[in-house]
């Protein structure tokens, strides 16, 4: 098992497969990109899976979500996706990806054994978009969420994040059109990870706010601690259900003390939390010859040293060095 000094069992891996992404969101990267990994320091196909089938097979890891930078530009994301839904106990695989060219493997990715998919979009208005992820590929993006949900990936979840001035009206839209087409919504509150250093807490929309532009126009009903468990959204069922919507307020309605995450970044370091300071590589020793045995002691071992929180309220917070893109959101 992959247990704290807590008591907090980690269970659900996100894996980093890249840093690199074909958008350039405002609250994620800088509009030239980023210095993104060396080549050889990036994990291959092999030794993703390796780490992946060491987390599954020896350390009680159950759900495994490939992310990025952009997950879908991993010229081999189908094959690691079918070599680790061939390990035992299988996991269940996801995907957080914005969609852009979704459409094209959709089909794919099922077939080899995704199982969910989460797709980022903060807007339904053209400019809007093109506004907050520097291109204009809102199209790409709707029509991946249409395959996703054509070849069986639903319901499709839907991440959204407000930033104030620019679509921090469009909760309410976003929403109604979530329901329309069947998918699930969930706003995320935008946090102290992008690669320009920008964030600023007074900036951000809460989800305090959120939750009261959506009651202007529906009725939300909560579902309360026992349906969240560790998932970080807290869920509100919309005009008495069955159309739900989540909000994750990880700056202001912090979840760590239910966190059951454990992340692998695209060159092989684990990292604790999204906000960790500090990484533990496994890579070097991977590459130098280490057994499953001996990879899996040294994971346990980082875990062990997970904080207790993100620590973002507290006076000497820092954000940590690798913005979200690099680590894996
Ligand atoms: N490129 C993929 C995507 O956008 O879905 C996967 C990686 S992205 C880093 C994962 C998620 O993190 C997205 O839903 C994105 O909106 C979110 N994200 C990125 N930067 C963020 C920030 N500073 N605060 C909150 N969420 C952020
Ligand atoms: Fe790329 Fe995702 Fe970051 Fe947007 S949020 S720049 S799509 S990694």
């Amino acid at each position: 098992m992959l247990i704290d000094r807590y008591g907090r069992i980690a269970t659900d891996l996100r894996v980093s497969l890249t840093d690199r992404c074909n958008l350039r969101c405002a609250y994620c990267m800088p509009a030239d990109g980023l210095d993104w990994l060396p080549g050889p320091d990036v994990l291959t196909d092999a030794e993703v899976v390796r780490l992946v089938g060491v987390a599954v097979e020896r350390l009680g890891v159950r759900e495994v979500r490939f992310t990025g930078g952009e997950p879908l530009l991993r010229r081999g994301l189908v094959g690691i996706v079918a070599a680790c839904a061939a390990l035992r106990p299988r996991p269940e695989l996801s995907l957080t990806t914005n969609a852009v060219g979704l459409a094209t493997l959709a089909g794919a990715l099922v077939e080899a054994g995704l199982d969910r998919v989460n797709i980022s979009l903060d807007t339904l208005h053209p400019d809007r978009f093109a506004a907050i992820a520097r291109r204009r590929r809102l199209t790409d993006v709707l029509e991946g969420i249409e395959a996703a949900a054509r070849v069986g990936l639903h319901p499709v979840k839907i991440n959204a994040v407000l930033l104030r001035g620019i679509n921090d009206d469009e909760a309410p839209g976003l929403l109604r059109w979530a329901i329309e087409h069947g998918h699930e919504l969930r706003f995320i509150e935008q946090m102290p990870l992008d690669g320009q250093h920008s964030w600023n807490r007074s900036e951000m929309v809460t989800a305090d706010e959120i939750l009261q532009s959506l009651e202007d126009e529906f009725e939300l009903t909560p579902l309360g601690a026992a349906q969240r468990g560790s998932a970080p959204a807290e869920t509100w069922l919309v005009d008495g259900g069955p159309a739900r919507v989540g909000v994750i307020g990880s700056v202001s309605r912090p979840f760590c003390s239910a966190c059951d995450r454990t992340r692998l970044t695209a060159d092989g370091q684990i990292r604790t939390c999204l906000f960790a300071r500090e990484e533990s590589d496994l890579r070097l020793p991977l590459r130098a010859g280490a057994s499953d045995g001996e990879l899996a002691r040294l994971w346990q071992v980082a875990m062990a040293g997970k904080q207790a929180g993100h620590g973002i309220d507290e006076p000497g917070f820092l954000q940590p060095a690798r913005p979200m893109s690099a680590i894996g959101g």
